[in-house]
């Protein structure tokens, strides 16, 4: 035991890794020949992890190409998808196919913004009111704060939320092309011991929970966190029976019912039948935090009958990526940012929607699916 944990502080060399992973195996008794075996130079991880052992491998492959009529997303993309559910990708790329016959998808970021949320102490409900005037009138100060932090994050917005001797203040930054997650909590603590200096009020965590992060919550919901973005399609009633071998009204009526009335009776946050699928493979091909796939999780997809064909869209209101910092910088996840041109500097709203047009295609073909009884079919014959 006190090997293991002599060895968990040690630096992030080639040698420092095989030396845990000995002592690791030493004291599992399993050999992790597997885990021992990947093809990058371990300091490329120096920020990603700590007591490194190895790598775990996740099978990668491709949908599409799909056809992207975005504002920033213009184009064909061949998209990464890191996954081991079978039967996923053919089903997202069988959605790209049929939209791409139907003139491709549309695309667009509403909104974009970190959040952090600290949480402070205040005497009560007058000191509450008082931290919350002397925040409005130093903005200037504030904006200083931050600025000695990040040179990309910008504060943008604070919504406080008083309640008895707690007080949440909901911080909204711009964080450029990063997700912003660290950047966002940085410069939070650094405005929060601003106004615990010139007001008195105590900062008894920097996340408050009001964030929210990588919880699901109605605030995201409504107000948002990170990238909010629409995506839609038009597929025309003989593609829909002809490629999907059901019909729009049928697909409406599923997304009816399984989407919107069982996931209120469920009472889900968000109404679709698995978007989660497609942002989890997404994120985690392209070194975006995991874990953020419950912003994702929370999407609405919407169905209507137009004129005979078939509409469908989703309203992704957390979609909670960056194309720098976190885990784009790794050699694989770089190397797949790249195959969608989503590498670095200008291209974080591109990202974000190419993850709400890889999400529509899913959606559009696993409901297509149910519409037409085949989904079980697809899991047996692809999947098992
Ligand atoms: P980060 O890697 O911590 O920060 C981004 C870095 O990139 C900053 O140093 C920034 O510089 C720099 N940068 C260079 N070009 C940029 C550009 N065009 N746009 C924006 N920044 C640019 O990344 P992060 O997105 O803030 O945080 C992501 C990480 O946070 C992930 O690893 C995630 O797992 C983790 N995370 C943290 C928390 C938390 O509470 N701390 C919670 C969830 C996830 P400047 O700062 O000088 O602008």
């Amino acid at each position: 035991m006190s090997d293991m944990a002599g060895l968990k502080n040690r630096g992030k060399t080639k040698e420092d890794v095989e030396e845990r992973r000995k002592a690791a195996e030493g004291f599992t008794g399993v050999e992790l020949s597997s885990i021992s075996n990947y093809g990058f130079g371990p300091e490329a991880a120096s920020k990603n992890i700590e007591n490194m052992i190895g790598t775990v491998q996740i099978p990668l492959g491709y949908a599409g190409p799909m056809t992207i009529h975005g504002d920033n997303a213009d184009g064909e993309f061949l998209i990464p998808l890191a996954t081991t559910e079978g039967a996923l990708v053919a089903s997202i790329s069988r959605g790209m196919s049929v939209i791409n016959a139907s003139g491709g998808a549309r695309a667009t970021v509403i909104s974009d913004g970190m959040t952090r949320a600290p949480v402070l102490r205040t005497e009560g409900i007058e000191h509450s009111k008082r931290v919350v005037e002397w925040i409005d009138g130093h903005r200037t100060e504030i904006d200083e704060a931050v600025s000695t932090t990040t040179s990309h994050g910008k504060l943008t917005d604070i919504e406080p939320f008083p309640e008895g001797r707690s007080l949440y203040l909901r911080f909204t930054f711009s964080t450029g092309d990063a997700m912003g997650m660290n950047m966002a909590t940085i410069a939070s603590e650094a405005v929060c011991r601003l106004i615990e200096k010139e007001t008195g009020a105590i900062m008894v965590s920097v996340s408050g929970n009001m964030c929210s992060d990588k919880k699901p919550a109605a605030i995201n919901m409504i107000s948002g966190r990170g990238k909010t973005v629409l995506a839609e399609a038009t597929i025309p009633k003989d593609i829909v029976e002809a490629k999907l071998h059901t019909t729009a009204e049928a697909v409406v009526e599923t997304n009816y019912r399984k989407n919107l009335v069982g996931s209120s009776m469920a009472g889900t946050l968000g109404a679709n039948a698995h978007a989660a699928n497609m942002v989890a493979a997404l994120y985690i091909a392209t070194g975006q935090d995991p874990a953020q796939v419950v912003g994702g999780s929370m999407t609405l997809t919407s169905c209507e009958c137009v004129d005979g064909d078939l509409y469908i869209s989703v309203r992704m209101p957390a979609v909670e990526v960056g194309t720098v910092g976190g885990g784009t910088s790794l050699p694989c996840q770089s190397e797949a940012l790249s195959m969608i041109g989503c590498k670095g500097d200008g291209k974080a709203r591109k990202l974000a929607e190419i993850v709400a047009c890889t999400v529509l295609a899913g959606e559009l073909s696993t409901l297509a699916a149910q519409a037409a009884g085949q989904l079980g079919q697809a899991h047996k014959a692809l999947g098992r």
